[in-house]
């Protein structure tokens, strides 16, 4: 018996729609709260290693996701330097024979998502938010008012909004976003047949990488170091991109010429949230990138905000008090979150060495012992299962 009766959802995101499905597919009711008016996500793409697969296939959404996406064959992860001279191949490695890694397009997941939400009939309200969040305690389960016009009593206020999540700033006001230095600009292009790897070029204060979304279109992702704050007119974004990446060659040459006007490209500044535990308050609990935003550069978040839904689901079926449970989330999660946060900080930090000497030394570093670097990560992230 699910330990709760009617879950608020705030967001739906990767966290808030995953938490959805996996909580309504053991009979909890859900209502799901979305500020935005309409689907609308951002477009480019992302990967979704092994473990996110694992949890994609726990709420039972896998084969569409496998059928939209573009499965890597073998792992693969090509690396170069920022000439294009080849420096190591390393493989991803692949969990109970799924594919080790896959692009798919945010939209494509989100649909696939959507639809499963659909289909078992949660309550989804768009357009809307919380007006007025419970008080902090556990007791009786409060009355919640949302913006359209709606109160309802709920027995969990499910945070999953986000880095700006308004949920944590109203019940851990302590905690709040903090930006990375770095900036990420992505480009979505045509495939070439031949190109199914995971590519990353290792430059002089700079990374750039490829990486297939579907059978036709692959997504191109740049890194580098970006004053705080800076902001720049979406219609510059594409030059800026082509300017910014320019000393890359090899693989990436083709599709930084291609980038003008009418591009797809999309520019994020980075932030992370670190939040201690506890990360729930009385009948409030955080998920997803609203408790712990990493930097993207082990493409983990998304697979840690689906992990959270599942996990969250498992410890609400199990026979304890809410309180209980909501801890044994958090000690579940956190030292898994903490890890990948850790480890792509530390990746963003070799990524953005400036030296010629320095970067010349990582890539030799990559080649004896980029392999060994990955394995141990993974093996890592099931150790902390
Ligand atoms: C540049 C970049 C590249 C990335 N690449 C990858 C990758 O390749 N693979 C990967 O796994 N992860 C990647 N990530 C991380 C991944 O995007 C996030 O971890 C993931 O989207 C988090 O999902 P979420 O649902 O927690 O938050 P979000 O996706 O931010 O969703 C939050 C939702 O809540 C809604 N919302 C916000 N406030 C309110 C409110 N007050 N009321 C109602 N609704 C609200 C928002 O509109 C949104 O729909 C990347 C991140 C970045 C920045």
């Amino acid at each position: 018996m699910p330990r709760i009766d009617h879950a608020l959802i705030v967001g739906a995101g990767i966290a808030g729609c995953s938490a959805a499905i996996a909580l309504a597919q053991q009979g909890v009711r859900v209502t799901m709260v979305e500020k935005q008016r309409a689907w609308k996500f951002l477009s480019s793409g992302l990967f979704i290693y092994s473990n996110g697969l694992r949890a994609l296939h726990a709420i039972g959404v896998l084969p569409p996701i496998l059928e939209a996406g573009f499965a890597v064959p073998g792992g693969r992860n090509r690396y170069f330097d920022q000439d294009g001279s080849f420096i190591v191949e390393t493989v991803y490695p692949s969990l109970e024979g799924l594919p080790a890694i896959l692009g798919i397009k945010r939209a494509e997941l989100h649909r696939i998502l959507a639809s499963r939400i659909d289909e078992l009939g949660i309550a989804l309200k768009l357009g809307t938010t919380v007006i007025r969040m419970p008080p902090a305690g556990g007791g009786a389960p409060p009355r919640v008012a949302l913006s359209d016009g709606s109160e309802d009593a709920f027995d969990l206020v499910i945070g999953a909004d986000g880095i700006r999540s308004q949920v944590r700033a109203e019940a851990f006001a302590h905690i709040a976003p903090a930006y990375s230095g770095f900036g990420v600009w992505r480009s979505v292009h045509d495939r070439p047949r031949g190109l199914d790897a995971k590519i990353m070029m290792m430059g002089v204060g700079k990374r750039l990488g490829i990486m297939p979304i579907s059978e036709e279109k692959l997504y191109m992702f740049g890194v580098m170091l970006e004053p705080q704050d800076c902001w720049y007119a979406p219609a510059d974004w594409p030059a800026l991109m082509r300017e910014r990446f320019g000393q890359f060659g090899g693989p990436a040459a083709p599709f930084l010429h291609q980038l003008g006007p009418g591009s797809e490209v999309l520019y994020t500044g980075v932030e992370e949230v670190i939040a201690p535990l506890p990360w729930h308050a009385g009948r409030v609990v955080l998920i997803g990138d609203a408790v712990h935003a990493s930097t993207p550069f082990m493409g983990q978040g998304g697979a840690m905000a689906l992990e959270d839904a599942v996990v969250l689901a498992e410890v609400l079926a199990e026979p304890h008090p809410l309180e209980e449970a909501l801890r044994k989330f958090a000690a579940r999660r956190h030292p898994m979150c903490k890890l990948v946060q850790d480890v792509s900080r530390q990746v963003g930090q070799a990524g953005a060495l400036e030296e010629a000497e320095d970067c010349a030394r990582r890539n030799l570093e990559l080649r004896r012992d980029g392999q060994g670097k990955v394995d141990a990560f993974f093996a890592a992230l099931e150790r902390l299962r």
